[in-house]
């Protein structure tokens, strides 16, 4: 058979034929976006004055990711979404209640931490539906990945307790709707500096859901220790210690998280992205810098290449120091953008 020259003729995996250079700059037959959620709707989650879980920390991130070097990512407004997504995790009762807490005006505590606006439950409903088209798009090879830049966040919520400033747990039902667009195996990496109490309570029984959480300890809520580990062995906590650096997280990630994530063999692998392990914020100990959490989306972004097709979809949970915030939000979608 006559080749060129000139060019390598070789099969893809998908089976078409492609040229080296295409080969080299592989966006020309994968493509490798990034899709991002951001809505000036959940900005209207309100929180008491002086609350650390505000609205400026998307404004923040928004205006980090308004660099020119965020120019490719696939910018979405919020999805539409219906309350009855969080039934797929949280009782109907629950749900009720919630709503009938929610007020006309002002402010209607939880609890001490936690309260609802009269623009809480659109932003919640909002988050669901955007995580929705989220996992939509990856599962379906739209997208490479996807970040969704939403509040209220949610990894504190069980099944039937709202807390920790969150309502219902969006990462929880992104795992379902995940299951429900043909993933079997999800895999749960849940880096905020706390733990993921509510996740872990929801997936507790299911030996598909795998759930990893690194966080400091001890710290709220209290949660995370070794000795919890699911009934399947499918909850990993991985705490770390007030002080512990990007290189005592580093270690803990390449040794206690990345090979249980590999090991569960997932089909997709959604991220519960907080940034208050950086060394700037105020409410935790931690001191990972911004870059540290680039490294950790690499490595996921390594195993998503191996075993899922690339698909991660990421979700952003805490981080309360602006700075902090915005520069490691800005380093983890700029790692994913690297896909
Ligand atoms: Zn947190």
């Amino acid at each position: 058979m006559p080749q060129s020259r000139h060019t390598v003729i070789f099969l893809d995996h998908s089976g078409a034929w492609a040229s080296d250079a295409d080969r080299r700059s592989e966006r020309s037959l994968f493509p490798v976006t990034t899709l991002l959620i951001s809505d000036p709707l959940f900005l209207d989650h309100a929180m008491p004055a002086g609350h650390p879980e505000r609205p400026d920390r998307l404004r923040a991130i928004e205006k980090a990711l308004s660099d020119p070097r965020f120019a490719p990512l696939h910018r979405e407004k919020a999805a539409p979404g219906e309350i009855e997504l969080a039934a797929l995790v949280h009782p109907k009762g629950y749900i009720q209640e919630l709503v009938a807490h929610s007020p006309q005006e002002g402010l209607a505590f939880i609890d001490a931490d936690t309260s609802l606006s009269p623009g809480s439950i659109p932003a919640a409903v909002a988050a669901m539906g955007s995580t929705r088209r989220a996992i939509d798009a990856v599962m379906k090879g739209e997208f490479a990945n996807a970040f969704v830049a939403a509040r209220p966040p949610g990894h504190h919520a069980e099944r039937e307790t709202a807390m920790g400033f969150c309502l219902f747990n969006t990462i929880a039902v992104a795992a379902r709707l995940a299951q429900k667009a043909g993933a079997e195996r999800v895999a749960i990496v849940d880096w905020d500096v706390h733990h993921g109490n509510g996740t872990q309570d929801i997936f507790w029984n299911d030996p598909n859901v795998l759930f990893v959480s690194s966080h400091e300890m001890p710290l709220y809520p209290g949660t995370g220790s070794l000795s919890e580990r699911g009934e399947h062995d499918n909850i990993v906590n991985v705490p770390l210690s007030a002080g512990d650096d990007g290189a005592i997280f580093r270690e803990a990630f390449t040794t206690r998280v990345l090979p249980r994530v590999e090991a569960h063999r997932p089909d997709v692998i959604l991220i519960s992205a907080g940034f208050d392990a950086h060394r700037r914020d105020p409410l935790a100990n931690l001191r990972l810098e911004a870059q540290d959490f680039a490294w950790a989306t690499g490595r996921l972004m390594e195993i998503a290449a191996r075993r899922c097709g690339g698909r991660i979809v990421s979700l952003l949970e805490g981080g309360y120091d602006l700075e902090g915030l915005s520069t490691s939000a800005a380093a983890h979608v700029e790692m994913l953008m690297g896909a």
